[in-house]
């Protein structure tokens, strides 16, 4: 079955913004908030990097206990529906294509939640969406196309 990610215009922008300004930086990333929809899916939040994470030129290491504090927030300021479905990063010095270390953690992550699960990668000028969904022997990577543009974010699927 297709997911589509209804990704919400200030995860966008600021997805956007990330793209304009990692060219040359240490990787960054963090962890995207939303929700299930049936089969679909609905990115409205994210974290950015903190100062406990590991910043390096060609990888991060998520450890700051902002993302987890984040995720908690968000889950019970909407009763129980908002929480982790995903993470981003950032490839300063490649594009929009998931390494075999990013594929291998991607299809890990959704083995361990046991559900589709969304992911980002912003590099420069550009960023692209991937759901990962559960299936046996190992799980499925899509990359995802805009579709549309609403008032409230823009559907990937
Ligand atoms: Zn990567």
């Amino acid at each position: 079955m297709r997911t589509r990610v209804l990704v919400h215009h200030a995860v966008s922008e600021s997805l956007d913004l990330a793209a304009g300004t990692c060219s040359a930086m240490p990787e960054a990333g963090g962890i995207l908030l939303g929700a299930y929809r049936g089969a679909d899916m609905e990115v409205t939040g994210r974290t950015d990097p903190g100062p406990g994470d590991e910043r390096q030129l060609f990888s991060f290491t998520r450890a700051d206990p902002l993302h987890d504090a984040a995720n908690r927030e968000a889950w019970h300021a909407s009763g129980g529906t908002v929480s982790y479905v995903g993470e981003w990063h950032t490839h300063p010095w490649s594009g929009v294509e998931p390494s075999s270390t990013d594929a291998a953690t991607w299809r890990s992550e959704t083995k361990r939640c046991g559900r589709p699960m969304v992911f980002a990668l912003v590099a420069p000028g550009e960023w692209g969406l991937f759901v990962v969904r559960p299936r046996w022997p190992r799980p499925s990577i899509s990359r995802l196309v805009v579709l549309e543009a609403g008032d409230v974010g823009v559907v990937h699927g």
